[in-house]
C-alpha cells in the first residue's frame, strides 16, 4: 500500500478498538464504499473497513494485517 500523504487519522468512533484520544492508532486504514449508496452523504457513502469492536479481546492487529495486508 502506498504511504501517500502520511496522514494522521482523526476519528471519533469511540467504540473502536483502535480509537484513542480522538485519533486512530493504526498507521493506515481501509475505507470502503457502502453498498447501494448514491446519496452523496458521507455517512451513507463510506465506512471504515478497519473498524473493530473495542470489547473484542486479543490484541490482534495481525488480523487487520491479514485482512487488508496493512502494517501498523
Ligand atoms: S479503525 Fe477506523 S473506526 Fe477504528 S479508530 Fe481507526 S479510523 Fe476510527
Amino acid at each position: 500500500m502506498s504511504k501517500l500523504g502520511s496522514q494522521a487519522i482523526g476519528c471519533n468512533v469511540s467504540s473502536c478498538h483502535y480509537f484513542e484520544n480522538n485519533e486512530c492508532t493504526l498507521s493506515n486504514i481501509q475505507v470502503g464504499a457502502s453498498n447501494n449508496a448514491s446519496s452523496g452523504i458521507a455517512e451513507e457513502e463510506t465506512l471504515c473497513m478497519s473498524y473493530k469492536r473495542r470489547d473484542v479481546q486479543k490484541e490482534d492487529r495481525d488480523e487487520h494485517i491479514k485482512r487488508f495486508g496493512l502494517q501498523n
